[in-house]
């Protein structure tokens, strides 16, 4: 029989226990797959050798779905079955999207609540497409690493929302992947360069595609990136420049470009994104139509597409005046993008910048390569000390409840952007107005957090104390921008409060609070057990009190008056006390002394009610 081998602690038996984890950039043009071996980061390609996969799903005859490169090959023979761009529809409603019924040619659908694109094969959602495509690239690393994966880094741009992320996430989980972590497309791509290894900075992301436009502005500190600011333009990419050497040639031929037909037209930008892409190492491009040759210089095809780049430039500066900076705070630029090669482009980013930008990783791989470096930490292949924290906010957020306690609504090291709610309720009888104080910090008191905002809501319809419902709902958008709003649900009443939870707080602040929610962390536990059962013992002794006053007289015998009475005095006793054990023991006790009384009040009540006097009537004596 063979004995079970088992390995020296810390000693591998074998070079291949590497924990197989990818990192997934699902583009809106292109996605692409990544990994860590021996040898570092690299993209993994498919058996023909190509590393891009066309984002493009085909839905044929008999069920067949082709992904990718075969996909594309079908886009203008039938055009309405086979999906290209469904990134721009995740995580959006059948409402949102018929602002696009123009742009994308498809026949929009529901699915359950969510806009899907109708095909041979039924309605099919964004969510099943992109389930699709990484299902293809999940199946190209597994056959490539050899074995199945233990999770996966996906990418997503950093405007998404909770629902675009929630979508995202559950097209991995239909494709069988266990999403590690979802990071943002820049942050993915600043980790590629290491730059998560400075101690501060600030860093600007320049993501020029095919179609999108993205500019994000990072703060890193410690490992925690924070998104500063977004921006760019939805409607402007390579595809762009194409068009501005298009019009170019047809200029030159004094053709309108009206009368070309379609296959013309596409033949003619095909023609155009190679010149283009020639211009990026070539000083000239020949461009062929109508068996006429026209020759772009650099310097024309500069001139065609600065009016394009200033676009980019003005979101750029849009998006620093947004994050409250001046293009000299921005310590390092990372471009991102196939058009991002185009030397203009580049020209142009280094002097708005007045920084070299980083190029040397291929900008198509670069956010997948940072992505399959973060998957590699995430599955453990790295000592933990590495561990990086991303896009995560670093403090918890919550509001102060009875006791002057802090409840925590989000807790630190959430990934952002990120919406919780929590359901709380009134205190007191007929209680109409509640104040809503947010905190940020990790001790269990109000007074060892920071207050960021007060806020109240009214207008609350009287009810018995702890009938209210009040939903309140933090939001921490991708910008860090916290919202916190309270709705009280039977009325519908709302009130709400906008914070910056970083502004004003150092990384020095950021860490003594840390360090001291540690250190008290034994004494805080008990302080927050204490002031719980203080705040039931008052609960219970206003209630008691309520009640005697009331029907003490009537319904108690002078020796079982006095007897609750007692017992209220003890719980009051042992409730200004310091032993959380003890108050506990106090509050049981008054309880069960007082249950009798409790039942007599019920039995009164319900005579009354019968001999003509309504419950309510009572009630509102005995208040
Ligand atoms: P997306 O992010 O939209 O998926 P990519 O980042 O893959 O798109 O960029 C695609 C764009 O990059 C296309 O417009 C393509 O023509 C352009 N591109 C690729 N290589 C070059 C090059 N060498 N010079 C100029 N543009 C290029
Ligand atoms: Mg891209």
């Amino acid at each position: 029989m063979a004995l079970l081998q088992i390995s020296e602690p810390g000693l591998s038996p074998e070079p291949h226990a590497r924990k197989r984890a990818v990192g997934i950039d699902l583009g809106t043009t292109n996605s692409l797959v990544a990994t860590v071996r021996e040898q570092g980061a690299e993209t993994l390609p498919d058996l023909a050798g190509r590393h891009i996969l066309p984002s493009i799903v085909h839905y044929g005859e008999e069920h067949q779905i082709l992904v990718g490169h075969d996909a594309r090959a079908r886009v203008t023979e039938d055009p309405l079955n086979t999906l290209i761009s469904v990134k721009r529809l995740m995580g959006r409603g059948k409402a949102d999207v018929h602002t696009l019924d123009g742009v994308m040619p498809y026949n929009f659908a529901d699915k359950e609540g969510m806009a899907a694109i109708q095909t041979r094969q039924g309605a099919v959602s964004p969510v099943e497409a992109s389930a699709s495509i990484l299902k293809e690239l999940s199946d190209r690393a597994q056959e490539t690493l050899g074995g199945s994966l233990v999770g996966a880094v996906i990418t997503v741009p950093a405007y998404f929302d909770d629902s675009q992320r929630q979508a995202t996430r559950d097209a991995a989980r239909l494709a069988g992947i266990n999403v590690l972590r979802l990071l943002n497309e820049p942050t993915a791509a600043a980790v590629a360069y290491g730059l998560d290894q400075a101690e501060e900075g600030v860093i600007a992301v320049y993501d020029l595609g095919g179609g999108t436009f993205d500019i994000s502005v990072l703060r890193i500190s410690k490992g925690v990136f924070e998104v500063l600011a977004t921006g760019g333009d939805t409607a402007l990419g390579g595809d762009d420049f194409d068009q501005a050497v298009v019009g170019w040639v047809l200029e030159q031929a004094g053709v309108a470009a009206n009368t070309l037909n379609a296959s013309e037209l596409r033949q003619l930008s095909l023609s155009g994104c190679a010149a283009k892409e020639a211009l990026t190492t070539a000083e000239t491009a020949e461009i062929l139509f109508r068996e006429k040759s026209y020759t772009l210089s650099r310097d024309s095809f500069n001139e065609l597409v600065d009016p394009l780049v200033d676009r980019t430039l003005k979101a750029c500066r849009r998006a620093l005046r947004d994050a409250g900076l001046r293009a000299d705070d921005v310590g390092e630029v990372v471009m991102v993008g196939g058009s991002t090669r185009v030397p203009r482009v580049r020209e142009r980013v280094t002097e708005l910048l007045g920084r070299k930008p980083h190029v040397d990783i291929d900008p198509d791989r670069v956010v997948a390569i940072g992505a399959a470096m973060q998957a590699d930490i995430l599955a453990g292949n790295k000592p933990a000390d590495e561990m990086l924290l991303l896009d995560v906010i670093p403090l918890s957020l919550g509001l102060e409840t009875m006791g002057g306690l802090m409840e925590k609504v989000i807790h630190r090291n959430t990934t952002i952007p990120v919406a919780r709610a929590q359901e709380f309720t009134t205190f007191k009888d007929g209680q109409t107005a509640m104040s809503i104080h947010v905190l940020q910090g990790e001790r269990e008191l109000i007074q060892d957090n920071r207050s960021l905002a007060r806020f109240s809501l009214r207008g609350i319809p009287p009810m018995p104390a702890g009938a209210a419902k009040i939903r309140v709902t933090f939001q921490v958008d991708a910008d860090g921008l916290l919202s916190v709003r309270a709705q009280e649900l039977s009325s519908g009443i709302e009130s709400e409060v906008q914070v910056k939870p970083s502004y004003g707080l150092t990384d020095g602040e950021i860490t003594r609070m840390l360090q001291e929610s540690y250190t008290h962390a034994v004494d805080d536990k008990d302080l927050r057990a204490l002031r719980e059962q203080q705040v039931e013992a008052d609960r219970i002794l206003d209630a008691l009190n309520v009640a005697l006053e009331a029907d003490g007289k009537a319904l108690l015998s002078e020796q079982e008056f006095n007897g609750l009475l007692a017992e209220a005095e003890k719980l009051q006793l042992a409730r200004n006390g310091s032993d959380a054990g003890a108050i506990k023991q106090a509050i049981d006790a008054t309880s069960k002394a007082s249950d009798f009384f409790a039942a007599r009040r019920m039995n009164s009540k319900i005579k009354t009610a019968l001999s003509g006097h309504s419950v309510n009537e009572f009630e509102n004596k005995a208040e």
